[in-house]
């Protein structure tokens, strides 16, 4: 049974992934999706994840703060042709707290875009990771027309009102190192049921509190941080998030 997984790592952003990997593994990170931002990133999940079978799950999507860079139709070409060899479609959603995300046809295009991935993954049977900051409802209203097998709302800091809609549909939510901090995080994290709720890093996110990036091993800060807001053991969180993780994106035993 494995101990803890990083549901949510940006892996191209780490530099040595081998040496990152090395020390995951040695904190007992048994272990790690590896999602894509555009193409580039999501090509390199994928090799990664063939260098390192059962151990990096890898996902493919376009963050929407990319909405204005990537080619949409090669975007969507490129999940569509590799959606065999994925764990899950993600980074995908919606962000309009960008500075260039304030006018309305930006935001369009991001809806379209995401529109579009969700289009993919409902055909290909995969679930999502979706990112919605300050778009939350939209965000979710726009999944619930694609029938994807599963979605996890990654980092959800948004209204409790909105989370109580994603539970509904059956989605989950992710908790991140800011479950030390974020109050918005943390209120999420309290009413959210431990059975819909993984654990990531969002590595290489900055850790304040350390000054320094994250990585993979530092998943046990939010493993620490969530039981102390659930009352629980680490380790029971642990176990819970890990099946929950398998749950969703099947990352197999
Ligand atoms: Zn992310």
């Amino acid at each position: 049974m494995r101990r803890v997984i990083d549901s949510h790592v940006h892996m191209e952003g780490l530099g040595d992934a081998d040496a990152v990997i090395g020390r995951a593994k040695e904190a007992g990170v048994d272990a790690v999706v590896a999602v894509g931002g555009n193409v580039e990133s999501s090509a390199y999940a994928l090799g990664l994840a063939e260098r390192h079978q059962g151990y990096v799950y890898p996902g493919i999507g376009v963050h929407p703060s990319e909405v204005l860079k990537v080619d949409h139709g090669e975007a969507l070409r490129f999940v569509r042709e590799n959606a065999g060899k994925v764990a899950l479609v993600g980074e995908v959603g919606l962000d309009y707290a960008y500075p260039f995300a304030k006018a309305e046809e930006v935001r369009e295009s991001m809806r379209v875009l995401y529109s579009g991935l969700l289009e993919v993954a409902a055909e290909e049977r995969l679930p999502v990771a979706v990112h919605s900051r300050s778009a939350y409802r939209d965000s979710l209203d726009i999944l619930r027309r694609y029938d994807v097998p599963g979605a996890v709302f990654h980092w959800y800091d948004g209204p409790l009102e909105t989370l109580r809609l994603i539970l509904d549909s059956g989605f989950y939510v992710s908790a991140t190192p800011a479950a030390e901090y974020s109050k918005g995080h943390k209120a999420v994290l309290a009413e959210a049921p431990m059975d819909r709720i993984l654990v990531e890093t969002d590595s290489p996110v900055h850790l304040g509190r350390l000054g320094r990036r994250s990585e993979p091993a530092d998943v046990w800060l939010t493993v620490h941080a969530l039981a102390g807001i659930k009352g629980m053991e680490p380790g029971e969180v642990a176990g819970i998030a890990t099946r929950n993780t398998e749950n969703l994106f099947r990352v197999g035993a």
